[in-house]
């Protein structure tokens, strides 16, 4: 870890940024990952780095379509496993979502150390892509997908995804719920719900709403599913940021 000072007013992006370098050291992400994880900073920055009422309205939603859906699965890349291993595999229990490693740059030793690492924190199974299992309508590795994870589910939650396999499995009458700090990208504009937030923010935040929500019955997460706007929340978070206002 880099020697930081907890008063430096960077120190929690610092220290986000030292789970991804380590991420790199240990075979779990790519060098790619350390660029768009810059790219992720520049928009923190410009939110404030802070949770936003766009954000938590989009983290509530996505809980309640995480306990609604019949085959929720938690698509992992290098980036995600990196930054909130326990948080993830905490979710897989909550919600009975299993685990999957999905990466865009194609690497099976990486997949496997992505595998490795979430069950150094606690995962059981993780499902990795069988070689044979395809989802139609992508070129890049992303199409890889397990039999019955990916290729099966009826929401997707996918923090960090790229935008051909959002706009794909969108094609395919899925629901995809990602995690996206630019409210610009593809991914952002596709999704069906989007969390315009840091994923090491977001998910102790979804963690929360998924045991407060998971008491309540069906009723409650259908008017919660109902009553979100994903556009309504990617304008609220673009006003932010050209605003400049720092929270
Ligand atoms: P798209 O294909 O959807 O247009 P892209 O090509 O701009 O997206 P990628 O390089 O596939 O983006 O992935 C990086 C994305 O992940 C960026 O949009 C970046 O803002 C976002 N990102 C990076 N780090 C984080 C993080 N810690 N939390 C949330 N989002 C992040």
């Amino acid at each position: 870890m880099s020697d930081v000072p907890e008063s430096h007013p960077r120190y929690q992006s610092l220290r986000i940024r030292d789970r991804i370098v380590a991420g790199v050291d240990a075979g779990v992400t790519s060098l790619h990952g350390l660029i768009a994880h810059g790219r992720g900073e520049a928009y923190d920055y410009l939110l404030g780095e802070a949770t936003g009422p766009w954000a938590a309205r989009a983290i509530e939603a996505t809980a309640a379509w995480l306990l609604r859906a019949r085959h929720p699965v938690l698509s992992v890349n290098g980036n995600a496993a990196a930054l909130v291993p326990e948080d993830l595999v905490s979710l897989s229990a909550a919600t009975g979502a299993p685990l999957e490693v999905n990466i865009f740059h194609t690497s099976s030793d990486r997949e496997r150390a992505i595998a490795r690492h979430l069950q150094a924190h606690g995962a059981g199974e993780v499902l990795l892509p069988d070689g044979a299992a395809v989802l139609k309508g992508i070129d890049s590795n992303r199409r890889f997908v397990h039999p019955h994870g990916i290729l099966m589910a009826d929401a997707i939650f996918v923090p960090l995804e790229d935008g051909d396999r959002c706009q794909a499995l969108r094609h395919l009458g899925r629901d995809v719920l990602t995690v996206d700090l630019n409210p610009l990208s593809r991914t952002a504009r596709a999704a069906t719900v989007t969390v315009v937030d840091n994923v090491a923010r977001a998910l102790p935040a979804l963690l929360a709403d998924v045991a407060r929500l998971g008491s309540q019955p069906a009723s409650t997460w259908g008017q919660i599913i109902g009553d979100f706007d994903n556009e309504s929340a990617l304008a609220q978070a673009e006003e932010r940021m050209r605003s400049g206002e720092r929270q």
